[in-house]
């Protein structure tokens, strides 16, 4: 079991009636029990799943979706309707549901015995009606849910409901996200900012401002013998590179950043905060040649390296959205084996059918996509109220495909983009000594980027190379936003045409509501 879900589990309800006699509801409470094991000893699905037993009545199906509601553990329901469940009396459950919905549309048996069948097992095996009568109740109450079509045995319908689980558990944990912003967002920049109670509303992130000041209380009172042994796991853990700046500065630097992420990381337990975002111009008292003068002497680049690769959400230059999506991609894809990392947008590499754009930012790469040992360096960085030698980790990111993923604020709504890439091999950099990735976005460099560009999307992103666009779609699913997804299918013409749709349904969505 995976740390983070441990305190997590999903609920199996099974649709029933007692039409049919107690004897028939005792064998579709066998059945449900002997799936409920067999999908968590399949162990393609990382969150338990608890058999709920089965709803007979309006009465019943209310009490445990209320129950969902009001229990912190339970992530999402599933429900599967194994005889023919009246959808009428799922009416009233389905309206106080406030947990992710996943409706299992799969039978107990796998073939018909031909030999055998009978009225009893007509009257018993009525998936194939029961869940189209659930499905449409659903259509009708327009309720958001997964469908997942399969045997319960077929280990492509549990990933599935693997990947509904993991998102129901990003969106549990999206709930209990504090963000702290170490300074505002950067001035004028219109893409990081937006309705923070919206986005309180609709996804659950809770973002507030900290007082930088704050923070350089934490960062005062920093021992020098912390500070050293957090620098001998940097040793341990890093290629140490010493360059330019020579052994003295380097040292200083480096014991420095160690210092700047101790005060964060107490700051973040302290504030019982998972995401945070940063502002390089604001790094605590202005002026270094002041008396008593307190505040960072670099931006704190390597320590929010560092505390990405922990699943803290982070996002630069004040981009709480992208922190907050960041932290939800992060425990989405637990346990998957290469990683996601904060990226920025940094330069076009125009070269025909590979034509590509470098991903980097000045530091705040996570090392979890690194393709090697990150190498521990220190350069001078030019930007920000700091122009100082800075450390940082440098290495480039693997090769292959993944997704990037941003939300903006429309202004009536949220919309999620995610655009399916291809990581490429790029070519040696000995000027620009910062994390990297090279992608190629999908379709086609010029498709992809100029549907990315229609949509709105941000120059930053959370990426990952473990999910697929499955796992966006189900969290746009639970939070009511909006989805597009960028991919290998996409053309310009086709989605305008979506994103002109979708404009006429989220207005008159509002309006309903
Ligand atoms: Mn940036």
């Amino acid at each position: 079991m995976i740390r983070e879900y441990d305190n997590l589990e999903v609920w199996f309800v099974t649709g029933a009636q007692l039409l049919y006699g107690g004897d028939a509801v005792k064998q579709v409470d066998s059945h449900s029990r002997e799936m409920v094991e067999g999908l968590n000893a399949s162990g393609n699905i990382p969150l338990r799943i608890v058999y709920k037993g089965t709803a007979n009545s309006s009465k019943e199906v209310e009490a445990v979706m209320k129950a969902a509601n009001n229990d912190g553990k339970c992530a999402g329901i599933i429900t599967w309707m194994h005889t023919f469940s009246p959808a009428k009396m799922w009416i009233k459950g389905l309206q106080a549901l406030e947990k992710p919905l996943l409706h299992f549309h799969t039978q107990y048996n796998a073939e018909i015995p031909w030999d055998k069948i009978d009225m009893d097992f007509m009257n018993l095996n009525q998936s194939a009606h029961g869940d189209i009568e659930f499905g449409h109740i659903c259509t009708r109450m327009r309720i958001p849910r997964k469908v997942v079509v399969g045997y319960w045995k077929d280990a492509v319908a549990q990933k599935k409901i693997a990947v509904w689980a993991r998102v129901a558990a990003g969106v549990a944990d999206a709930r209990n996200v504090r963000c702290l912003m170490f300074g505002m967002n950067m001035n004028n920049v219109a893409v990081t900012d937006g309705d923070r109670v919206e986005f309180e509303q609709r996804l659950g992130y809770h973002v507030d401002y900290y007082p930088v000041s704050s923070l350089m209380e934490y960062y005062k009172k920093v021992t020098d013998a912390d500070a050293d042994a957090l620098v001998e796991e940097y040793k341990r853990l890093y290629t140490i590179k010493v360059d330019e700046s020579g052994e003295d500065v380097y040292w200083e630097k480096v014991r420095n950043s160690a210092k700047a992420e101790l005060a964060l990381r107490r700051v973040l337990e302290d504030e019982g905060a998972t995401a945070f975002t940063t502002n390089f111009d604001d790094l605590g008292d202005a002026d270094v040649d002041a008396p008593d003068f307190c505040g960072f002497d670099q931006i704190p680049g390597l320590a929010s390296q560092r505390l990405m690769a922990e699943g803290i959400g982070f996002g630069a230059e004040g981009d709480w959205k992208t922190a907050c999506l960041y932290r939800t991609l992060w425990v989405m894809s637990q346990g998957l084996p290469k990683g996601c990392s904060f990226l920025e947008d940094y330069t076009l590499n125009f070269a025909g059918d590979r034509s590509s754009c470098l991903q980097s930012h000045m530091l705040e790469i996570c090392p979890m996509i690194a393709s090697d040992k990150p190498k521990l360096e220190v350069h001078f960085l030019g930007i920000g109220i700091r122009k100082q030698q800075t450390a940082r980790l440098v290495f480039t990111s693997k090769t292959g495909f993944g997704i990037k993923a941003t939300v903006v604020d429309l202004g009536n709504r949220f919309r999620l983009i995610a655009q399916d890439v291809e990581c490429i091999e790029p070519k040696p950099m000995p000027n620009l000594p910062v994390a990297s990735a090279l992608w190629i976005p999908q379709p086609t460099f010029e498709t992809g980027a100029g549907a990315w560009i229609l949509a709105g999307g941000t120059h930053h992103s959370a990426f990952s190379y473990d999910i697929t666009a499955e796992y966006w779609e189900d969290f746009a699913e639970m939070t009511g936003i909006e989805f597009v997804h960028i991919s290998k299918d996409t053309t310009i013409e086709s989605f305008k045409k979506e994103l002109r749709i979708n404009e006429v349904y989220y207005m008159l969505n509002k309006a309903l509501k």
